[in-house]
C-alpha cells in the first residue's frame, strides 16, 4: 500500500492509499462516522459506513480520542464540498496511540493557558499557518540574499562586549570571567566585510529589555546586512527592494495560510518599493501638528511609529534621527552633524518598526571620540577600530526582526505567535 501526505493527495485520486497522523475530530451520525485526520501537511476526512467496512474497524473509532496516532487506509474521491477539496472512503485503519486526555480542545481557550501549553498549541491549525508564513520569509530571505551574492557571515552568540551599552545584555559565566549574549552580529559583519564585500548574518539575539510589549521578545532572530561601499541611500533602497521581496515571497507561497488566517492581502498588495520616506525632523513637526506630544530629540515610542506608519499605503523609511539619541557608530549626517545616516523602516497598520540600520562611521580619529564620549572602554573595540584602520570604506547595514516582521505578514496581534518557543518577560517554560 502506497503511504501518502495528505499535501499531494490529488495525485492518487481513484486509488488506495494509507495516510499517517493524527485524530483532529470525529463524529458519527448513525451508521456514518467522519473522521478528521491532520498529518502535519493538511486536513482530510475519512468517512466510513457501517457494513461497507469490517465491523472491528468501524467500532475501533469509537475508542479514537483527539489527538490519537493513527494511520487510516482507504480509496481518495474528489469532493468538491469538502473544505479540503478530497475526502477518503475508509476500508480499515490501525492506532499507533489511544491519546490521553488532550488538554487544548477545539474551544477557545485563555492566552495564558495556551502559552503553557506551547508545545501542544503547536498543532493548532491557527499556530501551524503562522509558523508556515515564518518558514516562508526565512526561505525568502536566504533566496534574495543568496541571488544577490551576499556571503552568509555567522556571527557568534558568545561575546566580550556589547554594541550599544550593558543595560539589555543578558549575562553568563565564561570559565573565569563573563560572556554576553549577542544582542547584534554588527560589529562582527563589518570586519567581514572587508573580506567579502557583501555579508550578512542570520541568528537568534538576546535582549534583557525589562518592557513588556506585543513587539519585544527577550530573545528574537535578526536577519543583518552589510555592505562594503554603500551610502545612507544605498542602504534605503536595499531595504525597500528587500522587504518588498519577501512581501511578494510570502503572497505567492502563503495564500492558503493567509486566507485562513483572514489577512487582508490587498494591503500586502500595496508593498512595493519605493517606501513613503520622512525625515526625524519633519516627522516630529507633524506629530506635533498633530497634537501628539513629543519634541526634537526624543526617541519614536510605538505610538508614534504608528501614527507616522498611518501617513503612508506602503512602509515607510524614518531617517536622520539626532545623533545624541543613537549609537556611536553612525555616520554623521553629510550636511547636519547633529544628525545621523541611520534609518528605520515602520511597518503599515501599526505593527511598527521593523528595521534598524545606518551608514556606520569609517573614519578612525572620529570614532576613537565617539566611544570614548559615550563611556564605553576603547580598548575592548580596537579590534573593530581596525576596520577604520586597514583600508577603511564607507559602509552601510541593518538589522530586520523575523517575528515582527511574521506579525506584520500574517496579522498576529502579539509577537508571542510568531515564534515556536517564545522567551519573554515573566515566561522560560516550556
Ligand atoms: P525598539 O525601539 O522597537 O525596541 P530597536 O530600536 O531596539 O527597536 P534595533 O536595535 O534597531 O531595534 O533592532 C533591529 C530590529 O530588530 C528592529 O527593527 C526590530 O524588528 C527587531 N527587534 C528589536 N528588538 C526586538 C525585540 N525585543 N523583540 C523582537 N524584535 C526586536
Ligand atoms: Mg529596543
Amino acid at each position: 500500500m502506497t503511504t501518502a501526505y495528505i499535501s499531494e493527495i490529488s495525485k492518487y485520486e481513484g486509488q488506495d492509499v494509507t495516510l499517517k497522523g493524527w485524530l483532529y475530530n470525529k463524529r458519527s451520525s448513525g451508521k456514518i462516522k467522519f473522521i478528521i485526520l491532520r498529518d502535519g501537511t493538511g486536513l482530510i476526512q475519512a468517512v466510513a459506513v457501517k457494513g461497507e467496512i469490517e465491523d472491528k474497524y468501524f467500532d475501533l473509532i469509537e475508542e479514537l480520542t483527539q489527538e490519537s496516532s493513527l494511520a487510516v487506509t482507504g480509496t481518495i474521491r474528489e469532493d468538491k464540498r469538502s473544505p479540503w477539496g478530497y475526502e477518503m472512503t475508509l476500508k480499515s485503519l490501525e492506532v499507533v496511540h489511544i491519546a490521553e486526555e488532550y488538554p487544548i480542545s477545539l474551544k477557545e481557550h485563555g492566552t495564558s493557558f495556551l502559552m503553557d501549553n506551547r508545545h501542544l498549541w503547536l498543532r493548532s491549525e491557527g499556530q501551524r499557518h503562522v509558523l508556515r508564513i515564518r518558514h516562508e520569509i526565512i526561505q525568502s530571505i536566504r533566496q534574495f540574499y543568496y541571488e544577490r551574492g551576499f556571503t552568509l557571515i555567522d556571527s557568534p552568540i558568545l561575546t566580550p562586549a556589547s554594541v550599544e551599552g550593558t543595560s539589555t545584555l543578558f549575562e553568563t559565566d565564561y570559565f573565569d570571567g563573563k560572556a554576553y549574549l549577542s544582542q547584534s552580529g554588527q560589529l562582527y559583519l563589518e570586519p567581514a566585510i572587508a573580506a567579502f564585500g557583501k555579508v550578512y548574518c542570520f541568528g537568534p539575539t538576546f535582549r534583557a529589555e525589562k518592557s513588556k510589549t506585543r513587539r519585544h521578545l527577550q530573545e528574537f532572530w535578526m536577519v543583518e546586512p552589510e555592505v562594503a561601499f554603500n551610502d545612507h541611500e544605498d542602504n534605503i533602497k536595499l531595504a525597500e527592494e528587500f522587504v518588498s521581496y519577501i512581501v511578494a515571497w510570502v503572497l505567492e507561497k502563503c495564500g492558503r495560510e493567509l486566507d485562513a488566517l483572514e489577512r487582508d492581502k490587498t494591503k500586502l498588495e500595496k508593498v512595493k518599493a519605493p517606501f513613503g520616506r520622512v525625515t526625524y525632523t519633519d516627522a516630529v513637526e507633524r506629530l506635533k501638528k498633530e497634537g501628539i506630544e513629543i519634541e526634537w530629540g526624543d526617541d519614536f515610542g510605538a505610538e508614534h511609529e504608528t501614527v507616522i506608519g498611518s501617513w503612508f499605503e506602503t512602509p515607510v523609511v524614518i531617517e536622520k534621527y539626532p545623533a545624541k539619541i543613537k549609537p556611536f557608530y553612525m555616520q554623521p549626517d553629510a550636511e547636519n552633524p547633529d544628525l545621523v545616516a541611520n534609518m528605520d523602516v515602520i511597518a503599515p497598520e501599526g505593527y511598527g518598526e521593523i528595521i534598524g540600520g545606518s551608514q556606520r562611521d569609517h573614519d578612525l580619529e572620529r570614532l576613537k571620540k565617539k566611544v570614548i564620549a559615550q563611556g564605553l572602554p576603547l580598548e575592548s573595540y580596537e579590534w573593530y577600530l581596525d576596520v577604520r584602520r586597514y583600508g577603511s570604506v564607507p559602509h552601510a547595514g541593518f538589522g530586520l526582526g523575523i517575528e515582527r516582521t511574521v506579525a506584520w505578514l500574517s496579522g498576529s496581534k502579539h509577537i508571542r505567535e510568531t515564534i515556536p518557543y517564545p522567551r519573554m518577560l515573566y515566561r522560560l517554560y516550556p
